[in-house]
């Protein structure tokens, strides 16, 4: 007994001798022992002092045992206690006993009770001890349970956060879930995400703020590190931070709007070495978080580490997408507009030969629009008109996989035909496979003509030369036998006039080629077209009368614009148009001139109109009077002495003085030729 621990007991009896003696005998048995002599004496020493074992009588006057008891058990925890009765008093035992007594005992008359206290006081002890143990075993349950529950929320938590990470939701929701899961492991008021960009934080995911009307506020804020120093400190050491009181932390900033903030924590999110961010938590109470509560988020700051980083793949991946999009479809736009603006009109199609694809210039040539020549056969939309042989060598160099090149007859979707320079090439794709063919072309009609125009153009001067060489050599050849002396004046006129013709011919020719090489305007100067007129008049009046004709010029209207350009030429061009009158009209007819103003293409214009009473120009022929060396039927060669260069001066002249040249004619109904001057108003 000695070696252990001493028991401490405190006696509440008020009959003295009794007391004595019990305190007797527990000492006796190793116990020490305090008597107080009656339960309010009992209860201060009971306070005072520290005792493992409480005894109360019942009968005391103040507090009796019950009355003890109950106050002890309205303090807290009671010690073991026993209550020692009279005999015949169970019932305040029984009292006792539910009040958390731990054991009684009745006094015997004998005294006998004195001999088994010990052993009651060793059970209640006892007892004690188990209780005891009991409730640390049952604490230790609690802890483990606890324990084991918050593992189970951590992994719950985190399997939903995976769960939306490796879902496709945006990486916003991915922080809203982590923001949100965050609130269960560790319960705060407001929680950010803020992320870490060129030495700030700004918050990009949030909750919570709006039950302190700071959400405004928060989705504006950026932190510069250099002014919040321990938002800096945590990406400086890249380990979470508590701070149990704002108020007590002088590193702490305090901005106006939340002031509430009494406690914060801050864990980093990182990736490897690198801080990407902070996830914080906001406490409106001091003290709200801990260390362990830092150690549990981490694995949370850990998801929000991977959402942000995929956000920013795909963002960068976006990016990247974006500008090669872009890229194609600035590459397909300048191919559009080549393909819109080339002269040649382009065409693909299939293998099948069905059309895919025309442009402007397929249209403007053929007529067909883009919707009605799609999908049709290449063959039916351009007419084919290609020689046996031609279709030979095409199919041969196309099996081949070579360009062809060729000249064909095409028809419009009126039914004109044109001749066309075409040609086909094949479209592969990027493996090199045969996938369709592409086809362009151009009208060579004028080309064409114009090709048989200098044909004409040849014979005709090859003709007008010899005509007048054949006349001189003749004449001279007669001058010189001076056979018929009274026809020498006859022969040497005729020389003169086939000179002459010789003159104008090569004149014209000479004339072209000066207007071809851009020298011939060189004036730009106010034209007196008076002059002009009267010039035409005077020169040509005799002409007209010899041929029968009448040529008049109407008055000038009152305030005419001031025409500008070459006057010289100018007015080469209306004899030009004058002569072509008086060769063209029969005898009876009339050659009138006039001049207007007109307006057209948002500008003022002065015309001088030739009009004549001849037998017209058809259509066709309408289309070809300005082409060089052009000869209408009326000139056929030998009826009328001419180049077919003309028409194609005046047009030349016209354009060099910014103007033009314009015909209106019907056959049986006379010809009008205007000529078009650029003016300015008044004069
Ligand atoms: P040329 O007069 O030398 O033949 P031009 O170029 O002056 O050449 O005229 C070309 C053609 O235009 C003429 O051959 C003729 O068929 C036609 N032409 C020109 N002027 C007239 C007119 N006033 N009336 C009818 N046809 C005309």
């Amino acid at each position: 007994m000695a070696e252990r621990k001493q028991i401490r007991i405190l006696y509440m009896e008020d009959d003295p001798g009794l007391a004595r003696l019990v305190q007797k005998k527990l000492e006796q048995a190793g116990y020490i022992v305090d008597i107080a002599s009656d339960g309010e004496e009992g209860l201060a020493m009971y306070a005072a002092g520290s005792y493992d074992v409480v005894a109360v009588d019942q009968t005391m006057p103040v507090y009796d045992g019950l009355g003890v008891i109950h106050t002890l058990a309205s303090q807290g925890p009671l010690p073991p206690m026993i209550m020692v009765t009279g005999t015949g008093d169970e019932r305040t035992a029984v009292e006792a006993m539910r009040l958390g007594a731990g054991d009684y005992i009745v006094k015997d008359v004998e005294g006998g009770y004195l001999d088994l206290l010990p052993s009651v006081i060793e059970r209640a002890l006892r007892q004690q001890r188990l209780t005891e143990e009991k409730q640390q075993a049952e604490a230790e349950r609690e802890r483990l349970l606890a324990a084991e529950r918050e593992q189970r929320l951590l992994a719950e938590t985190l399997a939903e956060v995976t769960l939306a990470l490796a879902s496709q939701t945006s990486h916003e929701a991915v922080l809203d879930e982590i923001l949100h899961q965050a609130q269960r492991i560790v319960p705060h008021s407001t929680a950010n995400i803020a992320l870490l960009e060129d030495d700030a934080l700004r918050v990009v995911r949030w909750r919570g703020y709006e039950v302190y009307d700071s959400e405004e506020f928060i989705s504006n804020l950026v932190q510069p590190l250099a002014d919040f120093p321990l938002n800096a400190e945590t990406v400086r050491s890249r380990e979470p931070l508590v701070i149990h009181n704002t108020h007590q932390e002088p590193r702490w900033v305090v901005l106006e709007e939340t002031a509430w903030i009494r406690s914060y924590l801050i864990v980093p999110i990182c990736l490897r070495e690198r801080v990407l961010g902070q996830l914080n938590l906001a406490s409106d109470a001091p003290g709200e978080f801990s260390a362990e509560d830092a150690e549990r988020l981490k694995p949370l700051a850990g998801a929000a580490a991977i959402a942000i980083e995929n956000a920013r793949l795909v963002e960068g991946l976006e990016a990247e997408v974006a500008a090669r999009t872009a890229e194609i479809v600035a590459e397909r736009e300048k191919s559009k507009a080549i393909l819109r603006s080339v002269g040649e009109a382009i065409v693909t199609f299939d293998l099948e030969r069905r059309i895919q694809y025309v442009n402007d210039a397929f249209t403007a040539l053929t007529g067909y629009t883009a919707e009605e020549a799609l999908g049709q056969r290449a063959n039916s939309v351009m007419g084919g008109g290609m020689s046996e042989q031609a279709q030979q060598s095409l199919r041969l160099a196309l099996a081949k996989g070579e360009v062809w090149q060729g000249e064909v007859t095409h028809r419009r979707k009126d039914g004109r035909t044109y001749d066309a320079a075409l040609a086909i090439a094949p479209m592969r794709d990027a493996e090199g496979n045969l996938v369709g063919y592409v086809s362009s072309h151009r009208d060579i009609s004028r080309l064409k003509d114009l090709d048989r125009a200098r044909s004409r153009f040849i014979a005709n001067v090859s003709h007008q030369l010899r005509t007048p060489v054949t006349t001189i050599h003749l004449y001279t050849h007669l001058l010189q036998k001076g056979r018929q002396p009274e026809k020498t004046g006859y022969y040497l006129q005729m020389v003169e006039e086939e000179t002459a013709r010789l003159i104008h011919l090569i004149q014209d020719i000479l004339e072209m080629a000066a207007l071809d090489s851009g020298q011939a305007v060189t004036a730009w100067e106010p034209v007196s077209l008076s002059t002009v007129i009267g010039n035409a008049v005077t020169r040509y009046q005799s002409r007209a009368e010899a041929s029968g004709l009448t040529l008049v010029a109407k008055p000038l209207p009152p305030d005419l614009p001031v025409a500008k350009g070459d006057q010289a030429r100018l007015t080469q061009a209306l004899e030009e148009i004058v002569e072509n009158a008086i060769i063209f009209t029969p005898a009876g007819g009339r050659v009138t001139m006039e001049v207007e103003t007109a307006e057209d293409e948002g500008r003022l214009w002065v015309t001088i109109a030739v009009r004549d009473t001849g037998p017209g120009i058809s259509p066709e022929e309408q289309e070809q009077v300005f082409d060089r060396f052009f000869r209408g039927s009326l000139a056929e060669p030998g009826h009328v002495p001419g180049t077919g260069l003309g028409l194609s001066i005046v047009q030349e002249i016209m354009r060099a003085n910014g103007g033009r040249v314009t015909v209106e004619s019907e056959v049986g109904g006379g010809s009008t030729f205007t000529l078009w001057l650029q003016s300015t108003p008044g004069g």
